[in-house]
Parts: structure tokens; sequence; C-alpha cells
């Protein structure tokens, strides 16, 4: 499928799964940006945004998926899900300097706000696990500065 890649997989800890609707509890204005997640097995990444020519999609591997659990998982669709909500396709994000890594740090605080209770703390902790803590995953920032930003967007 040939796209536009809103925010590269990279070194991202992106996530997903099925019906992002479900998991964010906003539903009624959810369908009004219904994004299709499709399983892609072939994804080196948890999840990833792309905008194609039928419009945007979420794409997400089930193996890994599986592996981060079912918290962490729909965190990281929301994240991508937060991509296509806010246009981060938009040429300030990807041209400007430093503005893919604020690209990233607005999903990572919609996604904050837009998944349940659970999954915001489960993500958190997973990106304060001993690996994950102080790697430097680029634009997204390490660990420990994503589980902080998830709190403060939170308010927890
Ligand atoms: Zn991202």
């Amino acid at each position: 499928m040939r796209g536009k890649t809103i925010i590269g997989a990279a070194v991202s800890f992106c996530v997903f799964s099925l019906g992002v609707f479900g998991i964010f509890g906003v539903e009624r204005e959810a369908r009004a940006f219904a994004v299709p997640e499709i399983a892609a097995p072939w994804l080196n990444d948890i999840a990833m945004a792309k905008i194609t020519a039928n419009g945007p999609v979420i794409f997400y591997n089930p193996s890994m998926c599986k592996e981060v659990g079912p918290g962490v998982c729909g965190f990281i669709r929301a994240h991508e899900y937060g991509h296509i909500v806010l246009n981060h396709s938009n040429e300030f994000y990807t041209k400007y300097f430093g503005g893919r890594a604020l690209a990233e740090a607005e999903a990572d605080c919609f996604a904050a706000k837009n998944t349940q209770g659970w999954q915001a703390k489960a993500t958190i902790n997973w990106f304060l696990a001993p690996e994950r803590i102080d790697f430097d995953a680029g634009d997204h920032g390490t660990g420990r500065e994503r589980a902080k930003r998830i709190k403060e967007c939170r308010g927890i």
C-alpha cells in the first residue's frame, strides 16, 4: 500500500488494535473520525499511522500487541490515532525543525487523555521499565520522558 508515512516506524514504541472507539470510550466523537485498523504482521513496530490514497489507516502488529498487552497496545493505537486527528502530516510538523518531536509529544498527550486510566497507567509502567526508561527513541524521547508526559497530560 502506498502512502505518506505520518510518523515513521523508526524506533518508536507506537502500538494499537481494533475499534479505537471501544477503547477510547468517546464513541460519539470517535465515529466521526473512524480510521480503519489493519493487522500488519510485517510491521516492525507496534503500530503506525499512514495516509493512503483511500484515507488514513492505522497498521498494527498483532503479535507485538499481544506481547505488550491490551493496555499498552491500546495506548499506542490511540497515539497513532492522535497523529491522524491532529493532522501531523501537515508540513508544519514535517518541515519545521523540532516538528516531529512536537508531533510525538502531542500524540502521547492525545493518547493519555483519550485512553482509559488503566491503559495510561500500564503504559507509564511500561515506559519506566529498566529496558526503556533511559532508552532514547529519537523524536519520541526516552521512556522516562514519555512516562512523565503521560502523567502530566492525564493529570495523574
Ligand atoms: Zn508517533
